[in-house]
């Protein structure tokens, strides 16, 4: 009998496996399909070490009412969700008060700032460096009003939490950037984040080291799980796995596993889209318009564009109008080739209200321990949140790891 077994193989789930490896555990990792095939593969691939800010929802009338008329690129709504989701959104609506939205920052902040450092040693022992640029992300503004706004966001974040980047005019960025053909008004390059240019095969690659290092993987279903006397165990297709801890890693999918167990998530699912793109030029760095919501990426199948959140059901059928808005506004600025033909991608941003990935073990069930709800930022945070689930598996504990336990944070 194995001693954990992770169910769920994203980002998230195979950092858990590898750190909980690494201290000599012996692991199983369980997906139904091969790891890094669902939301870790579509992202925009950013190693976002700038984001020391969770994305908050807007308090001023004028946003709200801009967003709520749908005047917006950077969110789409359906009336259905909304309601399905509304003590959540209330919840992070009540989060999100600038005094509440700073504490919050002062903790995800101690993650992104050693994200990059948490995925230097899988992305050398995994020989997956040439998936990984270190150019940083450019961020474009469209008008100087907004250019200055973020400029001065851009040294409050240096200030605050020793983000670092470079301000430049567009004319400037242009000279650097050859895949413009037109200059924006300004852009804030920030300098210490990463991208990779398929995030799909880089939680492959670290799935294969966690293999070569003695780790199973089998495919199986979670929502099979049920407690035994000596722990844990789960159908897989050759077969019962039993462990004596077991770590729900599932992304968004995972309050239906916890619903059967009695818990109630309060997740907000922020759906995004993809395309692929030929491309003349590969992007010195990704490029987020911010005017326009919408990131572009040099990636290994082409120019991949992605969208910002539709808070829409989880398994609506795909409705892809800020991806097609997205690509147009690109397009007056950057060379973008044909649309590569290949279905309409989408994938869930695992959200919390209060905009912190639930880690740590579950109030009512011994053994079951919790790593989810990354939201924006579970490609950026999966080595971190598996290093800090290894060390409350391991009974260490610390303000961050009291941050970000599910006690208190969900209804059990
Ligand atoms: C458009 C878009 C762009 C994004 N860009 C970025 C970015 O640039 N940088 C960044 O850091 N983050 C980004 N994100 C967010 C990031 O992709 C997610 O936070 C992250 O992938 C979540 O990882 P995960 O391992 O928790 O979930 P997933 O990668 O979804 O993994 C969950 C796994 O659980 C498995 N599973 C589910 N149900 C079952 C079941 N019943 N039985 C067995 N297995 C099951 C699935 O098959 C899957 O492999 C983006 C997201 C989107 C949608």
């Amino acid at each position: 009998m194995a001693e954990i077994m992770v169910l769920g193989a994203g980002m998230v789930g195979v950092s858990s496996a590898l750190a909980l490896q690494s201290n000599g555990h012996n692991v199983i990792l369980v997906d139904r399909s091969a790891p890094g095939s669902e939301t870790s593969y579509g992202n925009a691939g950013i190693i976002q070490a700038e984001a020391a800010e969770p994305y908050a929802l807007p308090r001023q009338l004028q946003t709200i009412l801009k967003y709520g008329l749908g005047l917006s690129n950077d969110v789409l709504w359906h009336p259905s969700a909304i309601i399905q989701m509304l003590p959540s959104l209330l919840a992070y609506y009540k989060h999100s008060a600038p005094s509440r939205h700073k504490q919050i920052s002062e903790i995800y902040a101690q993650l992104t700032s050693r994200s990059t450092s948490d995925h230097t040693p899988l992305i050398a022992d995994a020989d997956a460096e040439e998936l990984v640029s270190r150019e940083g992300l450019a961020m474009i503004y469209r008008n100087s009003k907004d250019f200055a706004a973020a400029a001065e966001t851009a040294e409050r974040y240096r200030r605050e939490y020793g983000v670092t980047s470079r301000i430049l005019s567009g004319d400037a960025y242009c000279a650097e950037e050859a895949a413009l053909k037109k200059c924006p008004a300004g852009v804030v390059h920030w300098e210490q984040s990463w991208s990779c240019s398929d995030p799909g095969e880089l939680t492959a690659r670290y799935a294969k080291l966690f293999n070569h290092r003695g780790g199973t993987l089998k495919y199986g279903r979670a929502e099979t799980l049920v407690q035994t006397s000596l722990g844990w165990c789960v159908e897989c297709n050759d077969g019962p796995v039993e462990a004596e801890s077991a770590v729900v890693a599932l992304g968004p999918w995972a309050p239906d596993l916890l619903k059967t167990l009695g818990y109630r998530i309060p997740m907000i699912y922020k759906r995004g889209y993809h395309a692929h793109f030929e491309s003349p030029l590969v992007l010195k760095r990704p490029l987020l318009d911010a005017s326009n919501g919408v990131v572009a990426a040099s990636m290994t199948q082409g120019l991949r564009v992605s969208s910002g959140a539709a808070l829409v059901n989880r398994d609506s059928p795909a409705e892809p109008r800020q991806l097609e808005r997205g690509t147009k506004a690109l397009k007056s600025i950057l060379q973008i080739g044909q649309r590569l033909d290949e279905p309409q991608w989408f994938g869930t941003r695992p959200c919390l209200p209060d905009m912190l990935p639930l880690v740590g073990e579950a109030p009512n069930h011994k053994g079951l321990w919790f790593n989810f709800g990354h939201g924006h930022q579970g490609f950026t945070l999966g080595p971190t949140t598996a290093i800090l689930l290894k060390q409350a598996m391991d009974g260490q504990t610390s303000a961050l790891h009291e941050a970000l336990s599910p006690n208190g944070r969900i209804s059990a």
